[in-house]
């Protein structure tokens, strides 16, 4: 299948849900090959075959979306390296390396824009340095044929705005991910219903949640969200057990240890809180029954995540080949030519 022939975004959406797999940075970062903090993806230009390892990776898990790794890529980021002059190598090549694996297996290419950090509802002249760095990336997106474009991780409203006017005058189809942490509201005052809806109304083609919290905190967020709007909903959650005291990943402590370089286990320790491939499963029914439909995971998931949630759709892709069966288990197994006193020996183990 070419590009052209490929069914786009809204016609998949249309025919069942859709799963993209997120969370490079924080894979990356466990790899060894970015760093935690300023999180850049210069891994794109030092790496590039990790990058492609990844995308191919998530792919064979059941991700139907190759999302082209610009998340913090951007003007801001980059000043804070002292490093513009890579922004736009940057951008091209996450999206050509992710245009290859996407072309190479019939997925869509996402192009990707974030939150700023230079936003302030208060001060209409950062607007304009929003706009200016959404349309920079945005346009890097389209000249290297992005399926859709896909704004993330937005607290503000406002800011979400401009990221879905950019994309829309760019004429492809927008996914706008939202975030709340510990209140459910947005920074700039509005409910998250209310947000999602004023996102539909813009032209928004999905609108939705993605990080900070984990799965059993956003999933009690998501039926209004479903409710309000009349577009395909998202839904990516960090694959951690938040709880309702500690509804984000940030706010996680660790009764287990303390000595934190950080003095808290986000961004680096949070491994003893990270959700087992079952409980990926469960939120994916959970959240496809309240009616969601574009479904991933973000910072902190891995392919087995990625392949318990398209196994929970249902679906076979490529992985499950190597999905488990303990049948032949040498203590655990249940096949008759086992040796008795090892299954009989289980309980010891
Ligand atoms: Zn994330």
């Amino acid at each position: 299948m070419t590009a052209d022939t490929r069914p786009g975004l809204t016609e998949r959406l249309a025919a069942g849900p859709l799963i993209c797999a997120e969370g490079y940075l924080f894979e990356l970062e466990r790899r060894g090959y970015l760093q935690a903090g300023a999180f850049v993806p210069e891994v794109v230009l030092d790496h590039p075959e990790q990058v492609t390892a990844l995308h191919q990776e998530f792919v064979h898990a059941g991700s139907d979306v190759v999302e082209a790794f610009t998340y913090y890529a951007h003007r801001e980021k980059l000043r804070i390296l002292g490093k513009e002059d890579l922004l736009e190598p940057m951008n091209r090549q996450a999206l050509q390396l992710a245009r290859q694996v996407a072309d190479e297996h019939g997925a869509l290419l996402a192009g990707d824009v974030c939150n700023t950090n230079v936003f302030d509802p208060a001060d209409p002249g950062t607007h304009d340095e929003v706009r200016t760095m959404f349309e920079e990336q945005v346009g890097w997106a389209v000249e290297e044929g992005a399926d859709f474009v896909i704004g993330e991780t937005f607290r503000y409203l406002g800011e979400a705005e401009i990221a879905l006017e950019v994309i829309r005058q760019a004429e492809l189809p927008a996914v706008i991910t939202l975030v709340v942490d510990h209140d459910d509201v947005m920074r700039d005052g509005g409910s998250l219903p209310e947000a999602a809806k004023g996102l539909a109304g813009g032209g928004a083609d999905v609108v939705g949640l993605n990080c900070s919290r984990g799965p059993a905190t956003m999933l009690p967020l998501l039926e209004a969200v479903v409710s309000a709007v009349d577009v395909p909903v998202a839904a990516l959650p960090v694959p951690y057990r938040t709880t309702a005291e500690q509804p984000t990943f940030q706010s996680l402590r660790d009764p287990a240890w303390e000595d934190f370089p950080d003095g808290r286990p986000f961004p680096t320790a949070l491994d003893p809180f990270t959700c087992n491939r079952y409980e990926i499963a469960e939120f994916t029914v959970a959240a496809a029954a309240a009616g969601v439909s574009y479904l991933g995971l973000c910072c902190g998931a891995a392919p087995h995540h990625i392949r318990s949630m398209a196994e929970a759709l249902g679906r076979t892709p490529p992985a499950s080949r190597y999905s488990a069966d303990m049948s032949r288990h040498a203590y655990f197994g249940t096949d008759p030519t086992l040796a008795a006193h090892n299954r009989a020996y289980r309980e010891r183990l």
